[in-house]
């Protein structure tokens, strides 16, 4: 054994005992650096292969047991069980002494652990940047995840100055890919396609077993183990100073985005991280310039202002998020773009893909567009901002640093908020578990109450208006501004004095989305919702508190390590393991079927991450079970996750995909879902896919947004309040007012002598609480929740969603309280 392989893993037993629930690959005899082609019998990145996640696993394995650069750490298992992990790639001392560097790394994170300044200029002088580079977290953006062994192998073997200082002065985190049975689903599927029609087409299913392309869209709420495992590994861990999460988007526009990103910036972000943010962008963008890479935008389409994603989810935790989106091939088969097709791509930022604009200088001249022009982008891409890191070192230790201890200052005025309140008895303790469990596995802080407290909470209503005083609307959370009152022993506080204040901010505080129309007067999308209050969308009361009359010793607080102390002070059962604790909250038992379609449909895949999350049965009922019918023999309620009428009817298009995947319930399906109604079944719709149901049951209800134009009405995902009559049992022990979440939703009129029973209207007045509502008499007072009956039947209508991303638990009830009451229509 080389010497240098026993002190690796000297260090590896060290590193083992000290921070334990991991797990390394096997070490063996030293041998020589594989190359992935050595090993995959390809090169990464050639057209028409792909390596599958045992590949990719396999890959890493043996170059940790082969490279003294390279350490490989299981992280746990995804949702389907395959293992998650990240590659550590830096210099062989390093590498030697990664529990020293994380060490650095959490006093830099926490500046309440430095004590002295001698202290502090010992860990800029001796901590390395840490970077964590994430390739494909989706799966069908396939390239990067082949592209991480190359990336892996070159700074592994790279003897060049320029890559031994990079490795001096960086630690590399390096993620394959965040969705092993993503990679999978798309290598099997790319397989068994290849050489037939459908080669290089998307697999029609979801390529996350919940959340498909939502996959992305969950870091805040941290509901899937991927999300999970990751957060843990960067924000309780590691604290990397720079995130790069690879991407591709669609083919016919530029062949590579990369920051500075476009307008609106969230406000709750540094100034000095977005400036960073730009500085590396532009590095990355001048070097695929001088590499004679053409086609590179900045300053476009993607912007800041949502929450959830894996390069926003850095800001809040002090760090640079930086995103590259490279045009797709088809998978990993070559594509021809036209000059028309580029000509007609137009976005956000650029007029089209043909026009050299300052943020656009050098068009793409059109012609073939292959997965290896992806690949070297992309480590053009990761080599600069490693680069970046290593030459920069000092100045990003040094920032993220200030930017923790600035937030650790004190509110500077008198009103300010200082913190946020959980109070103690609030009837929604899952709700609240779950709320404060996702705070702390993001790494804020929360305290109980060991002893009452003495505070003033904050008028938390917010009137908005435009830049001419004209009023938008109201967001309004809590209650209004109090006197001194007492908040009792058990309640729970998020201080705003904490490294990640802006983290809490932006999740308890509305959002305010600025009016943004184009030149014609239509709403400018947003690149994803525009509102997300976290406390709101779980129906949870969270004031925000200006004053405690109780100084800080006074206070008598104990910081939650884990949600499960907040399960046993709300006597809840505790999780174990990775199973859902939650009690399946069912009245009595009911035969639930959910629809999932041959179309994949990430509201569907929420709706099952719901049901399984609240332990409640059910069973997906595909196409073919719909077209077969006999529904009442097996269901006493069937749900349609939200989806658009003629992709549940029609489904996949013959001839897009294999003939097995084509079709949806067609009209035998529509008649067999008539005949369940009308035989006392109960369908319950979401959203979109109630307009398939009012349609084709011709129910006497109208959606009175249908058609309407973005300059009229615009609600991109934002949270709006529901005027609720709780008499109905459907409403049953929820408030009168109750948030909801409205995402390009639905809102419904009934004909006059029509026999419906409205469950909830849109609220008659201040609608909006958080995101960006244009046009807000559109909504007030329409039908946000009602139940129709139908022969023996009912039929369930929700306009908005009820389990959007699995993050709106406010009105989660709305669905128990229905399928609860379903076998009393059966047995009618
Ligand atoms: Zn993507």
């Amino acid at each position: 054994m080389q010497s240098h392989r026993l002190i690796k893993y000297l260090a590896l037993i060290l590193y083992l005992t000290a921070f334990s629930a991991t797990s390394f690959a096997q070490r063996s005899a030293p041998e020589s650096i594989p190359s992935p082609k050595s090993v995959l019998g390809f090169t990464p990145g050639d057209d028409r292969t792909i390596a599958g996640w045992s590949q990719i696993t396999d890959y890493f394995e043996r170059l940790d047991r082969a490279s003294d650069r390279v350490l490989v750490q299981t992280l746990g298992q995804s949702t389907l069980k395959r293992p998650m992990i990240v590659a550590f790639i830096s210099a062989r001392d390093n590498i030697l002494a990664l529990p020293k560097y994380k060490e650095i790394q959490q006093q830099l994170a926490d500046p309440r652990k430095v004590t002295q300044d001698l202290q502090r200029d010992r860990l800029f002088a001796n901590g390395k940047t840490v970077v964590a580079i994430s390739c494909s977290i989706h799966s069908t953006e396939i390239v990067a995840s082949q592209m991480s062994m190359q990336l892996a192998y070159e700074l592994a073997t790279a003897q060049d100055a320029e890559t031994r200082e990079i490795l001096q002065n960086t630690i590399l985190l390096l993620i394959p890919s965040p969705n092993p049975d993503g990679i999978d689903i798309v290598a099997n599927w790319y397989r068994k396609t290849l050489g037939t029609p459908y080669e290089g087409r998307e697999p029609p299913e979801l390529y996350h077993h919940y959340a498909g392309h939502d996959d992305n869209r969950d870091w805040f709420m941290l509901n899937l183990k991927e999300t999970q495992l990751i957060t843990r590994l960067l924000w309780h861990d590691w604290f990397p100073q720079i995130v790069y999460d690879v991407h591709q988007q669609g083919s016919n526009g530029s062949r590579f985005f990369i920051p500075p990103f476009y307008d609106p910036p969230n406000p709750n972000i540094s100034p000095v991280l977005l400036r960073q943010v730009g500085l590396i962008g532009h590095k990355v963008a001048a070097d695929l310039q001088a590499a004679g890479f053409k086609g590179v935008l900045t300053n476009a389409l993607y912007d800041t202002w949502w929450h959830g994603g894996f390069r926003t989810a850095p800001y809040f935790h002090n760090s640079i998020g930086i995103l590259s989106e490279a045009a797709s091939a088809r998978l990993m088969t070559p594509s021809t773009v036209t000059t028309e097709q580029l000509a007609r791509s137009s976005t956000r930022g650029m007029r089209n893909a043909t026009e050299a604009m300052t943020n656009f200088p050098d068009p793409w001249p059109a012609g073939e567009w292959r997965p290896r022009d992806i690949m070297n982008m992309e480590m053009i891409a990761a080599r600069s901002i490693l680069e970046m890191a290593s030459k920069f070192r000092g100045e990003y230790l040094r920032n993220f640093y200030e930017l923790g201890r600035e937030n650790l200052k004190q509110p500077p005025n008198k009103g300010d908020t200082v913190a946020y309140l959980i109070p103690a008895g609030q009837a929604r303790d899952e709700a609240v578990a779950k709320l404060i469990g996702s705070l702390i596995d993001q790494g804020v802080e929360v305290f109980r109450l060991d002893h009452e407290l003495h505070v003033v909470l904050r008028s938390q209503i917010l009137q908005r208006t435009n830049p001419a005083g004209e009023k938008l609307g109201t967001y309004k959370i809590g209650g209004s501004l109090s006197a001194m009152q007492e908040v009792p022993a058990g309640s729970y506080i998020v201080f705003l004095t904490q490294p990640q204040r802006y983290n809490v901010v932006a999740l308890f505080e509305p959002q305010i989305y600025p009016n943004r129309l184009t030149p014609l007067g239509e709403a400018e999308r947003p690149y994803d919702v525009a509102g997300w209050t976290l406390p709101l969308q779980m129906g949870v009361d969270a004031p925000a508190v200006v004053t405690i009359r109780e100084t800080a010793n006074e206070r008598k607080l104990t910081l939650l390590r884990d949600a499960n102390e907040v399960r046993a002070d709300l006597a809840l059962p505790l999780k174990k393991g990775d199973e859902s604790p939650i009690k399946n909250p069912l009245k009595q038992a009911v035969r639930v079927g959910i629809y999932k379609g041959s179309v994949g449909n990430m509201d569907e895949g929420w709706t099952r991450f719901v049901f399984d999350t609240f332990n409640v049965p059910y069973t997906s009922i595909r196409d073919v079970d719909m077209r077969k019918g006999g529904l009442n023999s097996k269901f006493d309620a069937v749900i349609f996750p939200s989806q658009a009428a003629t992709q549940i009817i029609n489904g996949n298009a013959a001839g897009t995909v294999p003939a097995e995947y084509a079709g949806g319930i067609s009209e035998a399906g529509v008649k067999n879902l008539k005949e369940f109604v009308n035989n006392g079944g109960m369908l319950v719709c979401f959203d979109n896919a109630c307009d398939m149901a009012i349609k084709e049951f011709n129910l006497p209800l109208r959606n009175t947004l249908e058609g309407v134009k973005s300059s009229e009405f615009y609600c991109p995902g934002s949270i709006v309040a529901l005027d609720v009559d709780n008499k109905h049992p459907i409403a049953a022990l929820l408030p009168e007012s109750l948030p909801a979440y409205f995402i390009n939703s639905s809102a419904f009129t009934a004909a006059a002598d029509a026999n419906v029973r409205v469950i909830a209207r849109y609220a008659k007045e201040n609608v909006l609480l958080s995101g960006w509502l244009l046009g807000e008499d559109k909504l007030r007072g329409q039908i946000a929740l009602t139940e129709v009956g139908v022969g023996k039947g009912r039929v369930v209508l929700f306009g908005f969603r009820p389990q959007h991303r699995g993050q709106s638990w406010a009105t989660l009830p709305f669905i128990w309280n229905a399928l609860s009451s379903a076998t009393a229509a059966t047995s009618e």
